[in-house]
């Protein structure tokens, strides 16, 4: 009976979208307000019912510690693992052979700071609260470090990126380290140093007001006993895999990285005198290939720029370079993996290798090298990969989201899971199948149908969409259009169809769109203060999906 009651929670969880998608655009700002101050209350009204589902299981007996690994911008279909074609990780490769592979992950948005809010809280955006930079974590959305310090771990973040500052998403984490885009080997290095108790063991380390490199050397020696002493829960972002792909100086190509360009594919040495030297790749919008930068001078190469239709040497190229970042993170982490493995900690550690979002490379015309605007498969579809002390390899194909990963990780060290809304993975790594679940994802961002110097002038508008998916089929809703499209995900992969108005997909898009409107039912009683508990079973009684 729990079960089904949760099952039916997540679907009401996902259609209440659809309430987003009928406030006209001119009452945005009012619309997320109001929606801010539902995520206030929203984890406590979900609560209940979850709770009874995330707290089973066999623990270990002694704490395991905890790694949570996001590797910014890492599209699934680009690891070995995942059945890429190129070379690109094979450490994560040989990681997942002891580890949980989940085939169909998806993230929670195809956005940083709302998909981070997820991973860390286990909910969905209008509990967490956390929809667009500058908007801050729930006081009542208890995080991922929060929760694993009550129950005497220590924690840390070292993280790439200043506007997770701006979302609060560095709340709880007793140690925190920022390097702004920066490659990801100073952060394993300060991971490592903190995890030997060799470094500070509290505060900020980089960013604006922290204390820097003083507090970095650890002046805090008499710290390490303890510190040792105690599990920890620990976050690392790497932001190798970002745009722009390759902000090293790519005449320089990395040891690490010659394997994969030795081939007869195109190497960024050759490339050097078809765009002009060091470079970098931003944001493409229209049809003009304007975004391959000057690293330096920030300016449109000339060649480039002034193409109307990339050729497949140009698409080539930014792949390469997307690539070549791909395989320098799998390097960093086979680094972390071994060290940890000197230091007899990877058997008692919990490791989570997974992404915020994916990436669009060429799928789409509208607008390339970018994540924000799109639902597409290739922006939320990511790599989720567990291991757990004495892990076996198994691979598992339910569909599985962002907010599943907490739940999974506080069961497994048995600790409650109060508040959380999705569901622990932790039956796949016991051999039970997963009870099918439905993904609700949204995304809010700037217009990608204004003018660049709009955007520029930080005139730009928002827009937002949302889809939902039950792995075989995804409704995608656009707010701002008013439109929607419904994708055969198992027959047209690439979501190059729209089937809304195809005769056969009618009970599929009927089937969709009824659970995003009863989501939407249930946030407009949410809205207007109706008690939960009535609200929720009015919409248990009318779901039958
Ligand atoms: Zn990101």
């Amino acid at each position: 009976m729990i079960r089904r009651t949760s099952s039916t929670m997540d679907r009401m969880h996902v259609s209440s979208r659809q309430l987003a998608l009928l406030v006209p655009l001119a009452r945005l700002r009012f619309a997320l307000r109001t929606r801010m101050r539902v995520a206030h209350f929203a984890p406590a009204l979900f609560a209940c019912v979850l709770l009874a589902l995330a707290s089973c299981g066999d623990a270990p007996k002694a704490k395991p510690n905890v790694l949570l690994i996001t590797v910014d911008t890492l599209r699934a279909d680009h690891l070995g693992c995942y059945g890429y074609a190129r070379d690109t990780t094979p450490n994560l490769d040989a990681f997942a052979k002891e580890s949980a592979l989940f085939e169909r992950a998806y993230s929670m948005a195809p956005f940083t700071a709302p998909s981070h809010a997820s991973l860390f809280t286990g909910m969905y955006q209008i509990s967490h609260g956390v929809q667009f930079w500058g908007q801050k974590l729930a006081a009542s959305a208890p995080s991922y470090p929060e929760r694993f310090a009550k129950a005497g771990y220590r924690t840390a973040a070292f993280y790439n990126h200043p506007g997770m500052k701006s979302c609060d998403l560095e709340r709880g984490f007793e140690h925190r380290e920022l390097r702004v885009a920066e490659p990801g080997d100073p952060s394993i290095d300060g991971l490592l140093a903190w995890i030997d108790g060799r470094s500070a063991q509290g505060g900020d380390v980089g960013g604006p007001g922290a204390s820097g490199a003083s507090n970095a050397n650890g002046a805090n020696g008499a710290a390490s006993g303890a510190a040792n002493a105690k599990p920890f829960a620990a976050w690392l972002h790497l932001w190798d895999v970002h745009r722009p792909y390759g902000w090293r100086d790519w005449r320089e190509i990395p040891d690490v990285l010659k394997p994969l360009f030795q081939r007869r594919e195109l190497t960024f040495a050759f490339e050097e005198q078809r765009y002009g030297g060091q470079h970098d790749v931003e944001v493409g919008r229209g049809e003009q290939f304007y975004n391959v930068h000057d690293a330096r001078q920030r300016q449109p190469i000339s060649v480039a720029g002034s193409k109307r239709v990339l050729d497949e040497r140009d698409w080539q190229f930014v792949q390469d370079r997307y690539d070549g970042g791909v395989r320098y993170a799998d390097a960093l982490l086979g680094k972390l993996f071994k060290e940890l493995k000197d230091r007899g900690l990877y058997e008692n550690t919990v490791i989570v290798v997974t992404s915020d979002h994916g990436e669009t490379l060429r799928e789409r015309s509208g607008c390339w090298f970018t994540h924000d605007p799109y639902l597409y498969e290739e922006t939320l579809r990511v790599p989720l990969i567990i291991r757990v002390p004495g892990g076996a390899g198994s691979s598992h194909r339910e569909l599985v989201r962002g907010i599943d990963v907490l739940p999974t990780l506080l069961e497994y060290a048995d600790l409650p899971a109060a508040g959380v809304q999705g569901h622990s993975l932790m039956p796949a790594l016991r051999g039970e199948k997963l009870p099918p679940q439905v993904l609700w994802a949204r995304t809010q961002t700037l217009s990608a149908k204004e003018s660049e110097r709009k955007i520029e002038a930080g005139k730009g508008w928002l827009e937002e969409r949302e889809c939902i998916s039950d792995g075989a089929w995804k409704l995608i809703v656009d707010r701002e259009t008013n439109t929607a499209a419904l994708y055969d995900l198992v027959n047209d992969p690439g979501e190059t169809k729209n089937a809304l108005h195809q005769p056969d997909a009618q009970p599929h898009a009927q089937r969709l769109q009824k659970a995003l409107d009863e989501f939407g039912k249930l946030q407009k009683a949410l809205e207007s203060g109706v008690e939960l508990d009535e609200a929720m079973r009015e919409l248990l009684d009318n779901l039958g999906y």
